[in-house]
């Protein structure tokens, strides 16, 4: 009796854990609507469960002997309700509560059940309705994380598939202790569930604890992809950062390198964006950066490496691709831009870009081929901006800067 005592309590030591893991993970920033708090709340309630059960193992004659089971499925309502939250289909909350009656109602059944003989069989009934319920708790998990397992590899995919496995192994452990229930309950010898108290139930508290440690880490996986993603990403314009773009260039190049493929990369720069500025204020430049970045995703190639590398000024990077098909995709840019000025109040704000060109030369690093298609869009600011221009390799040697082509598509 003692020994099984304590392996309910470390079960629920474990519970109380993972509460405190999920209460943490909640605090961090963005991860306030991630159904965190509900699994906390979830691990809570379990752990009150698995109190509840040492306390019967104490006293077996003790009258409300459902409650433990009230406490598990009422904790695994709060986790479905966590999971549709983190799954973006928050909802069903009185649903869930409603879950809970059956299991409520088999508490009062069972405490009566010990005063009044013929409700053993509405006890019974009552504790089988309420551990199917449980196995469509755990049914739903499964369905609502299904669909979110990321494909690729990596720890969420894995407590994905963990989280499912977990949620199935339990859904068999309720349905081996109800099935027994089913059994005598036909055959007309209701009585309460076989396991009460003991290790089946022990086992199940600890899935749900292994269903609460995968939750937790895919939402760890979760948190650490936004962090990535806020750090290496402009969070104006939602393309590349500085830092995080040259990483790419300077893969890039290493990988044009490997595979003698070539690539161009554009250099852009919004011409008189200060004036844009003055004219209708910081915010409607933001309102411009933004617009344009949007343009930008439209006209690059979709493999294409987009970064803003600060101010007004972005670049692309176009692999495995030469410069005339570069400077098609600049072209189409530039038009693109003339053609939909930013939309504001109380007129659109219409602005141009001038656009410099360069395609990687073997041997050539990041720095060099950003130093020539740098050299280009001073070229095409030079030439009255609003246009395309291009340089070919021999003037990053040092030569006279001489404009190759200059370009500007008709409206
Ligand atoms: P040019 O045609 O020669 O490129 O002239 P320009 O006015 O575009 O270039 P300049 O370098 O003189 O001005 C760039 C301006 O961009 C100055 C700066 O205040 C503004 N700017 C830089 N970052 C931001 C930003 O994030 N938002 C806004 N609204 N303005 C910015
Ligand atoms: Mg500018
Ligand atoms: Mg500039």
């Amino acid at each position: 009796m003692f020994q099984s005592q304590v392996v309910v309590l470390i079960a629920g030591l474990f519970a109380l854990q993972m509460a405190v893991v999920c209460a943490v993970l909640r605090r961090a920033p963005g991860m306030e609507r991630s159904g965190l708090t509900s699994w906390a709340l979830g691990d809570l309630i379990v752990t009150l469960a698995v109190v509840l059960l040492a306390a019967h193992a104490w006293r077996a004659d003790w009258p409300l002997q459902g409650l433990p089971e009230l406490g598990l499925g009422a904790g695994l309502s709060m986790m479905v309700y966590g999971t549709r939250h983190f799954a973006g289909k928050p909802g069903r909350g009185m649903v869930l509560a409603a879950a809970n009656l059956p299991a409520l109602a088999a508490v009062a059944a069972h405490a009566a059940s010990q005063l009044v003989s013929a409700s053993a069989a509405v006890a019974a009934s009552l504790s089988l309705a309420a551990s199917c319920i449980q196995i469509l708790l755990l049914i739903e998990i499964i369905r609502v994380t299904a669909p979110r397992v990321p494909g690729k590899r990596g720890t969420g995919r894995l407590a994905g598939l963990s989280l499912g496995l977990v949620a199935l192994a339990c859904s068999t452990l309720v349905g081996a202790q109800a099935l027994p229930m089913l059994e005598a309950l036909t055959a007309g010898h209701p009585r309460p569930p076989a396991d009460a108290g003991g290790s089946v139930t022990v086992w199940f508290v600890f899935g749900v604890v292994g269903l609460s440690v995968s939750f937790a880490l895919m939402a760890h996986d979760r948190l650490r992809r936004m962090l990535e993603r806020r750090a290496r990403h402009d969070d104006l314009t939602d393309v590349l950062s500085r830092g995080a773009f040259w990483e790419e260039l300077e893969f890039a190049c290493k990988q044009a390198e490997r595979t003698r493929q070539p690539f161009t990369v554009a250099f852009i720069d919004l011409d008189h964006f200060k004036a844009i500025n003055d004219l209708y204020g910081h915010l409607a430049g933001d309102s411009v950066l933004r617009h344009f970045a949007g343009l930008l995703r439209k006209a690059a190639p979709p493999r294409a490496v987009l970064g803003r590398l600060g101010g007004e000024e972005f670049a692309i990077v176009m692999a495995d691709t030469a410069m005339e098909a570069g400077r098609a995709v600049g072209l189409r840019l530039s038009s693109m831009v003339r053609a939909a000025p930013c939309p504001s109040e109380p007129d659109p704000i219409a602005y141009t870009v001038s656009i410099g060109m360069a395609e990687r030369q073997a041997g050539e690093n990041a720095d060099a081929v950003m130093r020539r298609a740098d050299r280009a869009l001073y070229d095409a600011k030079l030439m009255g901006r609003n246009c395309v221009s291009s340089h070919d390799s021999g003037e990053a040697s040092g030569l006279p800067r001489r404009p190759r082509v200059r370009e500007r598509e008709a409206n």
